[in-house]
């Protein structure tokens, strides 16, 4: 049967609610790593590098940045208020872009209206749990208040050692391979140091106090993405520190910090693809989050290393049979 693409129907199903789920189940990733292959698990973990258009849009938005967009080491040699405000002020900007195209387009024009949307409901505008009822303005709130001046903090400290030589610089001209593979791996390490945080923000106090203010947004849209806690920010960019140590070049550490920042905001679009008139489409939201935003207790890592969840008995693969087991468990923890 010919599938059409603007109608996801043919892709998923709705339940008696109104929730959309895809009919494929998610799969444990990285592929091959059980049974384990070798060539087709690191052919594999290549090509998820290069798989949507975002990753794309991101590879070039840092390259850009690091030789267009980011000052001399002799400028950064010293703290001053002009290059300082110069890389936040960009940064804001790239934020500004990528959620907006996808608030503008999904939520303000509904240019798709519900379809391929897993929560049917629109964003909350009434609710008390949001800095001023309003779920967007609390959203854009956390991310350009906090997420953002958090960002660019730990880029600011990483781009000043740099140029003061108390970070080992590694020269792409003369290590080129190295320098490669650090940058081709900077995604897997980044979906580690989320596992690892992740597990740490759902320990009680933590979660209480911290993360709940990202898990107010069950239904999630783009700006929910690096909505936060200030000291979840802190944690969540912090796995810079890993290239602070590791020699490399500063491009490494911006793009594990541009990656950090990107990501989240697709992945937390509320909708499976963004969808164009003439059936073309691009990637949107993450299945496998959604469904921790859903259950609360299921899929702590990122999509591409689910392999640690399934290790620890976590994986919701989006069956009715995932959801029946923890729904219960969410219940006993009094998330739901
Ligand atoms: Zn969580
Ligand atoms: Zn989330």
């Amino acid at each position: 049967m010919i599938k059409n693409p603007l109608n996801d129907n043919d892709f998923g199903k709705r339940d008696k609610r109104g929730h959309w789920s895809p009919f494929k189940k998610l799969t444990v990733n990285p592929v091959y790593l059980y049974p384990f292959h070798p060539f087709k698990f690191i052919f594999n973990l290549i090509m998820n590098k290069f798989k949507s258009i975002w990753d794309y849009i991101f590879y070039i938005t840092v390259i850009v940045s690091w030789l267009f967009l980011t000052p001399s080491f002799d400028t950064m040699k010293n703290f001053e208020i002009s290059w300082i405000s110069f890389i936040l002020f960009r940064n804001l900007i790239f934020i500004i872009l990528l959620c907006g195209f996808f608030h503008l387009r999904l939520y303000t024009f509904k240019m798709q209206g519900n379809a391929f949307k897993y929560n049917p409901k629109p964003l909350d505008k009434n609710n008390s749990n949001f800095f001023l009822n309003n779920q967007l303005i609390d959203n854009i709130f956390y991310t350009l208040f906090w997420g953002v001046p958090i960002w660019s903090t730990y880029e600011i400290i990483t781009l000043w050692a740099f140029a003061n030589n108390t970070i080992t610089y590694v020269s792409w001209e003369l290590h080129p391979i190295y320098c490669c593979v650090l940058f081709l791996f900077v995604a897997d390490i980044q979906s580690l140091h989320f596992y690892l945080v992740h597990r740490l923000l759902h320990w009680k106090p933590l979660y209480k106090y911290v993360h709940k203010i990202h898990h107010r947004n069950v239904n999630t849209g783009a700006w929910s993405g690096l909505s936060f806690h200030p000291l979840e920010h802190l944690l969540f960019f912090s796995g810079v520190f890993i290239f602070w140590l590791v020699p490399c070049h500063p491009l490494i550490p911006m793009w594990f910090l541009f990656w950090s920042a990107f990501a989240p905001h697709g992945g937390h679009s509320g909708y499976d693809i963004v969808l164009f008139k003439n059936g073309k489409y691009i990637r949107g939201g993450d299945y496998n989050h959604h469904l921790h935003h859903k259950y609360f207790e299921c899929n702590y890592s990122g999509a591409g290393t689910s392999i640690l969840d399934k290790i620890f008995g976590t994986f919701h693969d989006g069956s009715n049979e995932a959801t029946i087991a923890f729904r219960k468990k969410a219940k006993s923890k009094k998330y739901l």
